[in-house]
């Protein structure tokens, strides 16, 4: 968004070090003010603990810290002062479609991957609550569940309501990975995708794909305030830090000197309203349902995943090699660009539609410009 943008330019040329409140109070009230309205525009418990990082694997590692402090502080383990050597086992539970930054966010926390338990998804890629439950009946000790809402492929959800009731049963700490499906919740038509997304503990979600802020600007969100901050706070002597009335940055994110990453959020947010956003995420949404349509309908083109939020994934010919050449020359023709993905062992092609100012005649254009690229892939097929 242009506004964003030219926000991202004025950070940058102020050049304040928005680490802490007292040397740049401006980027602490802006940010603070971002941090509310994202708590209202997702209808989060507003007492949540925010902080503005740089993506999304980022996110996950904020609140993971959190999560582990959490976890660990309920069973007496203060994980800050003694680290993890001799702690209680801390078991991670994911999907098999878990993002991948899940399980860097894990090395990173000294959790490592081995202390991951996988758990079976459905063939839209969410995780099998029942699946869940088996799991959950077989650890011991603290756990945390990482939820997915958005998966990169299909854009499917996690059943998260049941989700949060089984690990509310177990007092498990629940993560939702959030990094554009959080989004959703700020939609009109696909709100309903996001149910019992507010139960969690935890959400990691990106403002640099669907709110269209310059890279890089993630969003770490924590139901208890206290265990994000103890997580991430510092205290060094020289530090004026304030009493707890004014916001350091510092305090809620893994790095110390910062940029003001969160006035581009301010900015993007203050111009859409919270109008502006529901129209981009459903405006969004109706455009991956025309693509899947327009091309559903066009002989030999398969579209493989129930089209729920802004992901269609494409697939040519039924043929791998055929789906890989159209991909190939769609990125050659630059209509629009897709990527390629496998999906259940089948290649297809991942449509993803978040840029704010797509219209409906760019997806028509790029619908004609992948038909015509499939023509010719098949043409030449035909005639070797
Ligand atoms: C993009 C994405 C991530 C990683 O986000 P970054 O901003 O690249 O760090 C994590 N999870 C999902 C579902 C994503 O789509």
């Amino acid at each position: 968004m242009p506004v964003a943008l030219a926000t991202d330019w004025l950070v940058s040329t102020w050049d304040q070090n928005a680490g802490i409140h007292v040397i740049s109070p401006m980027a602490a009230a802006l940010e603070e003010i971002a941090a509310r309205w994202l708590l209202e525009l997702f209808d989060l418990p507003r007492g949540s603990g925010v902080g503005f990082v740089t993506g999304c694997q980022m996110a996950h590692f904020t609140c993971l810290a959190a999560a582990r402090h959490g976890v660990l502080q309920r069973v007496g383990w203060d994980v800050e002062s003694e680290g993890l050597v001799g702690a209680p086992r801390i078991h991670v539970v994911a999907s098999a479609e878990a993002h991948v930054t899940v399980d860097v966010a894990l090395r990173y926390l000294g959790l490592g991957t081995r202390s991951l338990v996988r758990v079976a998804s459905d063939e839209q890629g969410r995780m099998r609550v029942d699946r869940l439950r088996e799991a959950m009946d077989m650890l011991d000790g603290p756990v945390i569940v990482c939820a997915q809402a958005g998966h990169v492929n299909t854009g499917a959800f996690d059943p998260l309501r049941a989700i949060a009731d089984v690990a509310r049963e177990r007092g498990a700490w629940l993560h939702v990975d959030g990094a554009f499906g959080l989004w959703a919740r700020a939609g009109r038509d696909v709100r309903g995708i996001a149910d019992g997304i507010e139960l969690a503990d935890s959400w990691a979600m990106d403002a640099h794909k669907w709110l269209n802020v310059p890279y890089d600007s993630g969003v770490a969100i924590v139901r208890d305030a206290e265990a994000h901050r103890a997580a991430m706070t510092v205290s060094a002597a020289y530090l004026v830090q304030t009493r707890g009335a004014e916001r350091d940055a510092v305090d809620w994110v893994p790095e110390f000197s910062r940029r003001a990453r969160g006035i581009p959020v301010y900015a993007a947010l203050r111009t859409l309203g919270r109008e502006g956003v529901a129209d981009l995420v459903d405006r969004c949404c109706a455009h991956a349902r025309h693509f899947a349509r327009r091309l559903g309908d066009a002989a030999g083109v398969r579209i493989l995943n129930d089209v729920v939020l802004n992901q269609v994934l494409v697939r040519f010919g039924d043929d791998d090699a055929t789906t890989r050449a159209v991909i190939a020359g769609i990125q050659e023709d630059g209509t629009c660009w897709a990527s390629g993905t496998t999906w259940q062992g089948l290649a297809a092609m991942r449509i993803s539609v978040s840029n704010w100012a797509t219209t409906g005649s760019d997806v028509d254009r790029s619908v004609e410009a992948m038909l015509r690229v499939y023509r010719g892939v098949v043409e030449r097929t035909t005639a070797t």
